[in-house]
This record gives structure tokens, C-alpha cells and sequence, in this order.
């Protein structure tokens, strides 16, 4: 049986307590909000922080609500279920609903939070491992060893950004404010990532993820496709966020399309928005804003099913996403 590693526990109840208690804590001490992936990660000894900062008593993380502008704030800590549930997500964000459905199983979605989701470690198949499998090998560069077992001349890991939620909020350009000894600050969510499977975060170590603002509904469309093996519950090997801005005229204003599950970061395809801009979605469009993301889109082998397939993939999955927003109109 795998056990947590020994740590100290804090319980804050305010967004001031828990930033403050982070900023005093040793470098290696951790937030936990629903714990469905830092848990797990402990108990394979991935992180081993010698305090955890539980996020699950401050009332202000937890919640949805409307803003001024017709957007939506949905606090960090606000669990994937109850964003599935709210109306106001599911008339405004139908397709951030559904993605919610899609992440792990009905339990863990009780669980699970979106800010968790947002911040999720990067994932490989020499890395999502036990304890001792990962000793059989000698580890790998991102946990107790020095090499890359999928590029071994490699100097940098290439963990793939895994959680579903990103492509989407990417695409939508959903903003995050985060909180930190400094003061907050409000960035797109695109800019919390970099591309490096084990420093895939931009953001600094002792800022908390307090909100996720939802643009207000504008004469736009967004969706997202999941490729997995298993349709009950398995992580992504590929995810499409794809959004449109239509102008009043039916054509595509603005555009952006976003390969999760990829890279160690979620891959805008600027191709893709190329194909797409200033005319309306044809199968001819669609075509050519996938081929775009067919080629920017480069997995390596470490995941579920072959890098030739999962390549192959990126085509019709993405034409299908671009498929549904057109029968959105
Ligand atoms: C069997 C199984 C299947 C799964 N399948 C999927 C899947 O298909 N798709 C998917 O996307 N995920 C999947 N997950 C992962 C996980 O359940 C979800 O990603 C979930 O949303 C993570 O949220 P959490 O609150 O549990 O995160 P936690 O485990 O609490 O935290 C995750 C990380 O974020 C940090 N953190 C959390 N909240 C904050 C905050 N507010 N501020 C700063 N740092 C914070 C933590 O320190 C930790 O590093 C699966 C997990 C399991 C166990
Ligand atoms: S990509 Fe390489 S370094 Fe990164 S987790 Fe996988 S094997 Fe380890």
C-alpha cells in the first residue's frame, strides 16, 4: 500500500491567511485544494513538501459569481461538479460544463477544483509511476534522477500538460488573478504555463490562484474535443479548445484553436486562426486551419498510444471541434 509521506498541516480560513502562511513556510510547502493529483503525487514521493497549506476552509475561493461586464468569477477552489451544476455556467459556458464532465470520474469531480485542474502536474509514462518502478529505472530528470528516458540527450523533460480545462479557458481567453505576498495580479490563463515538463508553471511559487474570470457571452462560440482510450475515464492524449468570434456579417472575426496534451504547455496554433479569420467555416477553411494544427502539434512517446497515431489524430479532431462550432450557429 502506498502511504503519504509525514507533513505538516495547515488549515487557513482567509485568502490572506493562506498566502501569508505560504510566504513563512519552507520553499517545498504546497497548497492543496482537492488533493485528487497532489495526493496521489505524494504517495509516489513526485512531491514531498514538509507542509501542505489546505485551501478547503476559505470560504472566498469557493463559489460562482456574476460580474459587472456579464462575465462569470469562478473561485479556484470551486469543485469541477459545481461548475458542471451552475446554470450560469452551463446557458453562458456550455462547453466549460461539459469539459467538466469529462475530467476523471463522477467522485473525483467532487473533489476536484478547477484551480487544482488549472495547475495540474505535467504527466509521462516513465514519471506517473510508483516509487520503486521509478527506482527500477534508475528515475527520470523531473524526480530524483538525471535522465530523460524520451529523449535521453535531451537537457530539458517533456511531461505533457494533461488537464482538460486548459485548451478550453485557453482558447476562451479566461483570465486568473493570483495572489501573492506582493499583491494580486490578473493574467491571462494562457500565461501561466511555459513550455518545460518540470517548471510548466509561469507563475511564482508562493502565488495562490484565487479566481478564474469567465468572459461575458459576446457573440462567440467555443468547444471542446477530448481523445482518450477510455470513454468512462482516462486523461487526455489529445484536447481541442477551439473558439470564434463571429463578426455580424457570419464571418469568423477572431479565432483561436489550442492543442492540449501535446507539449509540456498548451500549443496555440496560430495557423489555424490564419485559416480561419476573415472568412466563414468551410469544410475548406476547416481543413486548413487542422492541416495548421497537424503540424504545429508535435507529441513524443510518452503517453497512452503511439506519437504517429496521436499526431495523426490532431486532424479530424480538430476539424471535428471546428465542425461543432459552425452547427453552433
Ligand atoms: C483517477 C484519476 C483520473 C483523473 N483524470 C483526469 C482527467 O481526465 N483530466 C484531468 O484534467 N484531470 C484528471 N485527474 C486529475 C485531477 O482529478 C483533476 O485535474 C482535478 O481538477 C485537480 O484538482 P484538485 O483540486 O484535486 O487539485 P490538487 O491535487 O489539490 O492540486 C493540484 C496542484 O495544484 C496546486 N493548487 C491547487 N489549488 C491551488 C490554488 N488555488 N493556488 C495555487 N496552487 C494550487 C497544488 O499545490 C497541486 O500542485 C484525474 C485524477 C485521478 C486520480
Ligand atoms: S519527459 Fe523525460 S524527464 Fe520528463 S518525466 Fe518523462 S522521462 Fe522524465
Amino acid at each position: 500500500m502506498m502511504r503519504l509521506p509525514r507533513f505538516v498541516l495547515h488549515v487557513p480560513r482567509t485568502i490572506a491567511e493562506a498566502v501569508e502562511r505560504k510566504a513563512s513556510a519552507p520553499p517545498d510547502a504546497l497548497y492543496v485544494a482537492g488533493g485528487t493529483d497532489l495526493y496521489p503525487n505524494m504517495k509516489r514521493r513526485h512531491q514531498e513538501p514538509s507542509e501542505v497549506i489546505a485551501l478547503h476552509a476559505v470560504e472566498d475561493l469557493r463559489g460562482i459569481a456574476e460580474r459587472e461586464d456579464g462575465g462569470l468569477d469562478v473561485g479556484a477552489t470551486t469543485t469541477l461538479d459545481a461548475v458542471a451544476r451552475d446554470g450560469r455556467v452551463q446557458a453562458d459556458h456550455p462547453a466549460l460544463a461539459r469539459t467538466m464532465r469529462l475530467i476523471s470520474t463522477p467522485i473525483l469531480q467532487n473533489m476536484g477544483t478547477l484551480g487544482g485542474n488549472l495547475l495540474l502536474d505535467t504527466r509521462c509514462n516513465y514519471y506517473d509511476q510508483n516509487y520503486d518502478w521509478r527506482k527500477s529505472i534508475d528515475f527520470c530528470m523531473k524526480k530524483d534522477g538525471t535522465i530523460c528516458w524520451v529523449a535521453p540527450a535531451s537537457p530539458r523533460c517533456w511531461a505533457v500538460q494533461s488537464a482538460d480545462s486548459v485548451p478550453l479557458l485557453v482558447a476562451l481567453g479566461a483570465m486568473v488573478e493570483l495572489v501573492g505576498p506582493e499583491g494580486a495580479r490578473t493574467v491571462p490563463v494562457a500565461a501561466l504555463y511555459q513550455d518545460d515538463g518540470i517548471r510548466y508553471l509561469a507563475k511564482r511559487r508562493d502565488e495562490l490562484l484565487t479566481r478564474v474570470h469567465l468572459p461575458a457571452r459576446n457573440g462567440w462560440r467555443a468547444t471542446y474535443r477530448k481523445v482518450r482510450r477510455r470513454g468512462a475515464f482516462d486523461f487526455p492524449v489529445l484536447g481541442v479548445g477551439a473558439w470564434i468570434e463571429v463578426a455580424p456579417d457570419g464571418s469568423v472575426a477572431d479565432a483561436r484553436v489550442v492543442l492540449g496534451g501535446v507539449g509540456s504547455a498548451p500549443e496555440v496554433v496560430e495557423g489555424a486562426r490564419e485559416a480561419l479569420v476573415g472568412g466563414s467555416l468551410t469544410d475548406a477553411s476547416i481543413a486548413t486551419a487542422a492541416d495548421a494544427a497537424w503540424k504545429a502539434g508535435r507529441p513524443l512517446d510518452n503517453t497512452d498510444f503511439t506519437l504517429s497515431w496521436r499526431k495523426e489524430m490532431i486532424r479530424p479532431t480538430v476539424a471535428r471541434a471546428l465542425e461543432d462550432l459552425r452547427e453552433a450557429s
